[in-house]
């Protein structure tokens, strides 16, 4: 039999189950499915959610973990390699490399310029690499975005900006 489940199909997670269901189902004693409850935390801030999902005696521990994953992605969490990341958590842990640059609106120190300053990548395990533009190009690396934003941050003069949320 064929896990009634497809994880590459959009739209086909399996979301919490009405109670008639999941009752109905426990009375087929020929069915491999059965309800269970599957609680996923957020490795950033700690954060749990915990629903009853319908899983299969044929599906192994990591399949059923799948099961709630996929459901909660679809209420904007992130599962990755570095972990599970609930929506808020989620801005720092993209699920692929995100591309930025550092804008700087305001020159404060009068030497640095304005205009795109340097560029970035926020990776999916939340650290952050950065190559500044100029004449001696240099790359840092930041174990947080917050990080990044604290240091550069110049009070506001100088802003990240997305590459996929560009107009
Ligand atoms: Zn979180």
């Amino acid at each position: 039999m064929t896990i009634p489940y497809q994880p590459d199909e959009p739209g086909n997670a399996p979301a919490p189950l009405p109670p008639a269901i999941v009752s109905a189902i426990l009375r087929d004693p020929d069915s491999p499915l059965y309800p269970s409850q599957i609680g996923v935390f957020c490795d950033d801030c700690g954060t749990e959610v915990s629903g009853d999902y319908m899983v299969s005696t044929e599906q192994t521990s990591a399949e059923r973990l799948e099961v709630a994953r996929a459901h909660l992605r679809t209420q904007g969490w992130v599962s990755t390699a570095a972990g599970d990341f609930c929506p808020p958590c989620s801005v720092s842990h993209p699920s692929e490399p995100r591309l930025f640059h550092l804008q700087r609106d305001h020159d404060v120190s009068g030497v640095s310029g304005t205009g795109r300053v340097a560029n970035g990548v926020l990776w999916p395990d939340g650290t952050v690499s950065l190559r500044w533009i100029g004449e001696r190009p240099s790359t840092v690396h930041w174990d947080r975005l917050a990080d990044a934003e604290h240091v550069h941050g110049h009070g506001g003069a100088t802003r990240i900006v997305w590459a996929d949320e560009q107009p």
